[in-house]
């Protein structure tokens, strides 16, 4: 319970940042992805470091001659240095996990430019990352996070585990699990999201695959990942122009008395006014505090997702549908699945990919990532400001993620920066991202 109260606590969005160490990549003229086509800065001192890291805030400082000073500081609710190891980085990130089995869906995503390290925190430096690090200890969160939730399942009353894993690209969503008739894997069928007429976010047809241990959902994800970088129609394409989300979904028939009581009294009450949401930091207490004396009749609508009716201000995280009108807790225990969701993004490169000097399929690549991470951005400033309206279905990435971002969902956004004054203006992009989401 104290656990919990504590996860209660740290409100529904926290953004971490992560800083990478240097590494020989920040020394060669060589650009870290092929379609990474932004100018670097050619300066000697452009590998010279441009952030200081002082408890959860970053110092950006840039002092190149000929250009002026810059000093920024940006406050997170956690930051982790360049020495900060994947275990470190994972037990910041491991009560998220106690909170999907009590009843939460939860997202955790790493948002960052091309080469700060995403794939790195997110999957780790095995599995299809490239350059892999010799060094032990380098699973990231998603393996981390399937290993510590078996572990918690042990010790419940869990139905199933089924992975799923797609691809959203070119503002497509492409199942990259689905088979052929002689089980053999494609590189992805489209599918569509849609918002049932219980209001939650389903995608028909999407394959899944039942698992029961963390190595299952590696080897699914390992296959997927082959699949992805061997298939024939998609060799000139770079993995870091898409946005991987791989879900976890867990059902449980015996649900524990908390999630069911959690579930039931999101059914029946009005949604929580801002200032009865609980806030981590003092800055979103702050805001919390001033949004309710404007007024709370506004925004008795926070959680109004318009663009769908059918999706009620008081929907429940779970994408399972119940009956209505509700039945008495102890009636229902037995008879309901609870689903919640874990899903693990994996975001494309949020540089800003000069349009200029591109065409066709290049240009058309590009400004779906710049208008699917800016339709993001969006999204999470609506939840963090308490707008009436937040505007998921303006992109499929965050039509896909509505259910573990909005509601009582909880999010953790991982920022991942480069350290070198030659990704200053990419590293201030993620910094500013980072800060308008809280
Ligand atoms: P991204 O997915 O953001 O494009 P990667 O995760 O592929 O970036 O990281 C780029 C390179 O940097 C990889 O070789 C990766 O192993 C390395 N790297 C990233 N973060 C770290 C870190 N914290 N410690 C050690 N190496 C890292
Ligand atoms: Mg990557």
């Amino acid at each position: 319970l104290l656990h919990n109260a504590l996860v209660e606590l740290r409100g529904n969005i926290r953004v971490h940042c992560r800083v990478r160490p240097l590494l020989p990549l920040d020394h060669s003229p060589i650009r870290a992805s092929p379609s990474f086509t932004h100018t670097c800065h050619t300066h000697p001192l452009s590998h010279t470091p441009c952030l200081s890291l002082l408890q959860d805030t970053v110092l950006v400082h840039s002092a190149r001659p000929g250009s002026q000073v810059l000093s920024r500081t940006f406050e997170f609710e956690r930051v982790h240095g360049p020495e900060d190891s994947q275990d470190a980085v994972f037990e910041e990130v491991k009560p998220l996990l106690t909170s999907l089995l009590d009843g939460y869906n939860v997202c955790i995503m790493a948002y960052g430019q091309t080469g700060s390290g995403k794939t790195h925190t997110m999957i780790g430096s095995h599995h299809g990352n490239s350059a892999a690090s010799a060094s032990g200890d380098q699973e990231g969160i998603i393996p981390k996070a399937a290993s510590e939730l078996f572990r918690l399942i042990a010790e419940r009353a869990v139905d199933s585990v089924e992975v799923s894993v797609v691809e959203v690209y070119n503002n497509e969503v492409l199942d990259l699990l689905a088979k052929d008739e002689e089980g053999g894997a494609y590189a992805g069928v489209k599918r569509e999201v849609i918002t049932t007429a219980t209001g939650n976010i389903e995608v028909p047809g999407l394959a899944h695959e039942p698992v029961s241990s963390c190595a299952e959902v590696m080897r699914v994800l390992g296959g997927v990942l082959r699949v992805r970088a061997q298939s024939p129609t998609q060799v000139h394409r770079d993995s870091s122009r898409s946005h991987l989300i791989v879900t976890l979904t867990v059902t449980s028939r015996s649900a524990n008395a908390l999630a069911l009581a959690r579930r039931l009294q999101s059914r029946q009450q009005p949604p929580r006014a801002p200032a009865q949401r609980d806030f981590w930091s003092p800055r979103c207490a702050r805001r919390a505090t001033a949004i309710a004396t404007r007024g709370r009749s506004a925004h008795t609508s926070t959680e109004d997702r318009p663009s769908s009716p059918a999706s009620s201000a008081h929907s429940s995280p779970f994408s399972s549908p119940g009956p209505s009108p509700c039945p008495s807790p102890r009636t229902s225990i037995s008879q309901e699945p609870i689903r919640t969701r874990l899903q693990l993004v994996d975001l494309a490169g949020s540089e800003c990919v000069g349009v200029s000097g591109v065409s066709g399929a290049a240009l058309w690549e590009s400004s779906c990532i710049n208008r699917s991470l800016s339709a993001l951005s969006d999204v999470l400033g609506a939840l963090a400001d308490h707008r009436p309206h937040v505007p998921y279905r303006n992109s499929r990435l965050t039509h896909l993620l509505q259910d573990s971002i909005g509601g009582d969902a909880k999010l953790l956004v991982m920022l991942c920066v480069s350290p070198t004054q030659r990704f200053l203006t990419e590293s201030l992009q993620s910094l500013g991202f980072g800060t308008r989401a809280r």
